[in-house]
């Protein structure tokens, strides 16, 4: 059998009959009668399976037996027209080999309970299904989509740390690095933690954000991107947070807001038109399986122009919804932010489209993000997306010394442990901006799937690090 070399099922199912094939993959299903069984074959390559047809006369009993759902197979054979709908060609088996088999009473992905919430417990299997082979298929053409875009664009791909002192960005509670035993913590003189005998000599954790390090790059070769696991410990089980999440985050010289959000806006297009272009199969089959708006709500993001409001503005509209009689759970005042369930009214019932909210209270945002003239509000951006909420945080930075070291001392943090990253403001300091892509938020929307669980291969959330 090995004389011949394998095809993936992808190619197998584009090529004409007429061919003799060897194909190798994981048994979906086996159905049929005492003459002939029919076998779907998939190998990962695509959604869609090839079909075995083996005609029993010519295998032991035994082997067929053997064929149950799960177990892998190599099967040579000749490629013929298909006598059933459904699929062009298929294969007539001449030799099989059961590589692997799959004990059908303990094999976790039988069709009986096929709940996602079911597969989270079996993550380590869950691959092998449809679901997530589509998943995962879709997430490896973004991964790739993300790579092509700057590249075209010339910006460079920086790799920013993951171990990192600066716990001043607030963007998120963080995991600590240590390697102290804790059950012998050395202490100083006056009886803290003696940071000076870690591993690093200081207190050091896993970074929440790539930007302040990404300031550094685009400061000196112009444009960057990062594109890395980014942790925060926020004790939030919500379906849009994860503890371990990637992102993208570009950073760019002699960008304002406006070229900002331009790109924004750009990238964001681009990766949606790209899995429309690459990745139909999969999307068809989440579309039918879960969401049947998801090919729709895809498209009706790229014909238009997001929409552009400031934050001022959008609290009037909310506080005028709540007026006209709108219930939301959370509050909504000037000065506080926006939850998820306002970030969606605004897209979907008011706008009907993308939103960029601009312009927030200073108060809610970080200190880096540059102050508007009005004293009040800074440069940020966030771009809202419908089933979502937020995908996209972003702003244009503060460029001037003595405001961004006066907002660090305003909000009682350590100019100290930033005196690196204030250097970029002292040394040709230059207006600049960026943003940071949740990736797995990205992964929603072109899946369609309604839990960010299930858009990574092993989540990490509060009390779960299985797998
Ligand atoms: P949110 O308000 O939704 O919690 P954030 O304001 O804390 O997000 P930023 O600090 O602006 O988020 O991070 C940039 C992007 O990273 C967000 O727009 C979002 O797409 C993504 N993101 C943030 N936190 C998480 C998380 N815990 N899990 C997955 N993605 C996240
Ligand atoms: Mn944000």
């Amino acid at each position: 059998m090995e004389s011949l070399k394998r095809t993936k099922i992808k190619a197998l199912l584009q090529m004409e009959p007429g061919v003799e094939v060897l194909a190798k993959g994981w048994v979906r299903t086996k159905r049929g009668n005492k003459q002939v069984k029919f076998i779907a074959l998939n190998d990962g390559s695509t959604i869609n399976n090839i079909q075995i047809v083996a005609n029993t006369e010519l295998f032991d009993e035994e082997l067929i037996k053997r064929i149950t759902t799960g177990a892998s197979l190599a099967v040579k054979g000749d490629l013929v027209e298909s006598q059933g709908s459904g699929q062009a060609v298929e294969i007539q088996a001449k030799e099989i080999e059961v590589l692997g088999e799959c004990d059908p009473m303990r094999f976790p992905l039988q069709k009986k309970d096929t709940t996602l919430e079911f597969l989270r417990s079996v993550a380590h299997m869950r691959l092998r299904t449809n679901t997530f082979g589509a998943v995962l298929r879709i997430r490896n053409a973004m991964a790739f989509a993300i790579h092509k875009f700057f590249n075209e664009k010339g910006f460079v791909y920086l790799h920013t740390p993951l171990i990192t002192e600066s716990d001043a960005e607030g963007a998120g509670d963080m995991f600590q690095v240590t390697t102290m035993d804790l059950k012998n913590i050395p202490l100083d003189k006056k009886g803290n933690v003696d940071f000076s005998k870690d591993f690093f000599g200081k207190k050091t954790s896993l970074t929440v954000s790539g930007q302040l390090e990404g300031e550094l790059g685009a400061t000196a070769v112009g444009e960057i991107y990062t594109f890395g696991p980014t942790f925060r410990a926020e004790n939030s089980n919500t379906p849009r947070h994860l503890a371990e999440f990637w992102m993208i985050e570009p950073e760019m010289a002699f960008y304002d807001i406006n070229d900002n959000m331009a790109l924004a806006e750009e990238f964001v297009k681009y990766l949606v038109q790209y899995a429309l272009d690459n990745c139909m199969d999969d999307l068809q089959f989440l579309n039918d399986k879960y969401d049947d708006g998801l090919i729709e709500r895809m498209r009706s993001v790229l014909g238009i122009a997001f929409q552009k409001v400031t934050y001022t503005e959008a609290v009037e509209i909310l506080e005028k919804a709540i007026a006209d009689g709108v219930k939301f759970e959370y509050p909504v005042h000037w000065g506080t932010d926006f939850q998820s369930e306002h970030e969606r009214y605004l897209v979907e019932k008011h706008f009907q489209k993308p939103v960029i909210l601009i312009d927030f209270p200073k108060d809610i945002k970080a200190f880096y993000m540059k102050q508007n003239p009005d004293g009040r509000t800074v440069r940020g951006m966030d771009v809202l997306f419908p089933k979502i909420g937020e995908i996209i945080g972003g702003s244009e930075r503060e460029a001037d010394l003595e405001k961004l070291e006066t907002r660090i001392d305003e909000l009682g943090m350590s100019r100290k442990n930033l005196e690196w990253y204030i250097d970029t403001r002292r040394y040709g300091s230059v207006p600049h901006s960026g943003f940071g892509l949740g990736f797995e938020r990205l992964l929603l929307f072109v899946t369609g799937m309604a839990n960010i669980r299930d858009v990574i291969p092993f989540p990490r959330t509060p009390k779960n690090a299985e797998f």
